[in-house]
């Protein structure tokens, strides 16, 4: 036996033995070249700068957040991610989680430890009870490519990449199902969560439940790290298509000068008739930039092609005409075939920064804003101002989503190129974001802010993010995680920490 093998032997031999406490007391440590060892010989991964995998497995979504850590260690079990958990506690190595690495402040990353859950991928479906079993690693395309085939849906992000932990957590919603099925969070039945001392427990309406209901809305990373998620799923019998397919339009108008009449109209819509009938999506893009802009509207349809025709025809008879009118039936699947992969590779090569104000209403003076013409600026810059129509999509009220009252996520993100413009194109997002508000103001039209947009640069985030909730979201981090282990800029603290 070479050294090597003795003290890796020795290794295992001391992990089964604090394995076998664990049930006791509930800590068990090991050394961090143990822990390296033990994570290792399970199938496990520990990346380090000089690792050939490295760059890939660092690189986030976004270039302008990227941050480069010091060490990544990705466990391919349950037992070794508390193991994980409990050494790096007890030694003081703050750490990060990450998913699917799309947060837009960065925040499963740092300079530091980061504990990736790149290899937990199982899934499992059970049609029966019309569930399915998540692990933290997956990525949303891979769950649609599961379901793939079948008649179900599930509330997951338009962009393939996104992690399902992330999105779930801090509420996740989908503007082609939401209004039919609700948010993310309103789905998850329950979480298997591994707390900062490595101990595993369930979250669901009957074991944990102060813990279940800040999981589902309280954002990613803040009460401990979720190792799977039970989500319902949801069988798309209302539109007569076969395999579950949902109806598309793509509806574009290119005439700036028509944009106002084509809004107003659309807006009229969404008060008379589709605040009225949760089977109609919709996802608005105004998109400029110094050559060209068009504005982008998205519908989808839960309900057969006859009321489709019947219901959007005279909205559309009403205003401006469109440039291009399509209407395709696709399953979720083929949605992000179609929309998702080519939009948002990973990562993307641009920079982007993206803000977010939770609407009730838009004003008049906040069309004024949302139809300003390009900045003026030396270097290219583009901005889809994305408006979210989420009118009665939290369809279950006992969680921390703090929105339930709101009809838009405007949510513009700005895209630019090199990094010596990070911070005129950030202002220029932030500014816009002010005169949004103050247009708001006189109404209070806006509420708040999307958590899954975090902003680092957000004023009053606390207010922005949680509402009345944050007081309870304390108190539920006080009893999870006492000394603010899970911990990051905008991460939620606990009292007295
Ligand atoms: C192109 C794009 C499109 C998007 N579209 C949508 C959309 O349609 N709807 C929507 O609601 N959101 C959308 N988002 C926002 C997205 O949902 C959030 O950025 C989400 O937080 C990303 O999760 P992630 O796992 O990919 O990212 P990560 O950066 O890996 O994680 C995000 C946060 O969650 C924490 N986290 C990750 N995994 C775990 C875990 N296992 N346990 C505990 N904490 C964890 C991280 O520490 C981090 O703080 C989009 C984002 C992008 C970039």
């Amino acid at each position: 036996m070479t050294s090597l093998s003795v003290r890796f032997g020795l290794a295992l031999l001391h992990s089964t033995l604090i394995l076998s406490i664990f049930g006791v007391i509930g800590i068990n440590t090991v050394s961090m070249s143990d822990l390296e060892s033990i994570i290792t010989s399970h199938g496990g991964q520990v990346l380090r700068i000089t690792d050939v995998g490295y760059p890939k497995a660092a690189t986030l979504w976004n270039a302008a957040i990227q941050v480069w850590p010091s060490l990544i260690i990705r466990p391919a079990t349950y037992d070794d991610v508390a193991l994980a958990l409990s050494t790096l506690y007890s030694l003081n190595v703050p750490i990060r989680i990450m998913g699917g690495r799309h947060s837009y402040g960065g925040y499963c990353s740092h300079r530091g430890v980061v504990l990736d859950s790149t290899l937990l991928k199982k899934l499992e479906i059970d049609w029966e009870s019309e569930t399915i079993t998540m692990q933290a690693g997956l990525i949303w395309s891979e769950v649609y490519a599961a379901l793939n085939g079948s008649e179900y849906a599930i509330i997951g992000g338009l962009c393939p990449t996104v992690g399902v932990v992330g999105y779930t957590s801090a509420g996740g919603y989908n503007s082609l199902y939401s209004r039919s099925y609700g948010l993310g969070s309103d789905n998850v039945l329950s979480f298997k969560v591994a707390t900062y001392n490595g101990t595993i427990v369930t979250a669901s309406s009957t074991s944990n439940p102060d813990l279940y209901w800040a999981l589902r809305g309280g954002g990613g990373g803040n009460f401990g790290y979720v190792l799977e998620m039970i989500h319902k799923i949801h069988r798309i019998n209302q539109t007569n298509l076969p395999t579950g397919q949902h109806s598309f339009l793509s509806i574009t108008w290119s005439n700036r000068n028509d944009f106002r009449a084509v809004l107003r109209n659309w807006l009229k819509f969404v008060d008379e008739v589709a605040n009225f009938d949760t089977r109609i999506g919709f996802d608005v893009i105004i998109f400029t930039n110094s050559e060209n802009s068009f504005l982008l509207i998205y519908g989808s349809f839960n309900g057969p092609h006859a009321d489709l025709e019947s219901i959007f025809q005279p909205w559309l008879s009403k205003g401006p005409k469109p440039d291009i009118y399509t209407v395709k039936n696709f399953t979720q699947f083929e949605v992000i075939t179609v929309t998702g992969t080519a939009n948002y590779p990973f990562p993307v090569k641009e920079r982007q920064h993206i803000v977010s104000a939770m609407a009730i209403n838009i004003t008049e003076a906040m069309l004024d804003v949302l139809l300003e013409s390009q900045p003026n600026t030396t270097f290219q810059i583009s901005q889809y101002i994305g408006v979210i129509y989420l009118h009665d999509t939290n369809k279950d009220k006992n969680t921390a989503w703090a929105f339930p009252d709101i009809t838009f996520d405007i949510a513009p993100g700005f895209v630019w190129y090199t990094s010596e413009d990070d911070s005129t194109a950030i202002n220029i997002a932030e500014s816009w974001l002010k005169r949004l508000m103050n247009a708001a103001a006189p109404t209070e039209s806006i509420v708040g802010g999307y958590l899954n947009y975090i902003d680092p640069y957000m004023d009053n985030w606390q207010q922005m993010y949680y509402r009345e909730h944050w007081d309870r979201l304390r108190e539920i981090k006080t009893v999870w995680d006492p000394t603010w282990y899970f911990r990051f800029p905008q991460g939620i603290p606990p009292n007295n920490p």
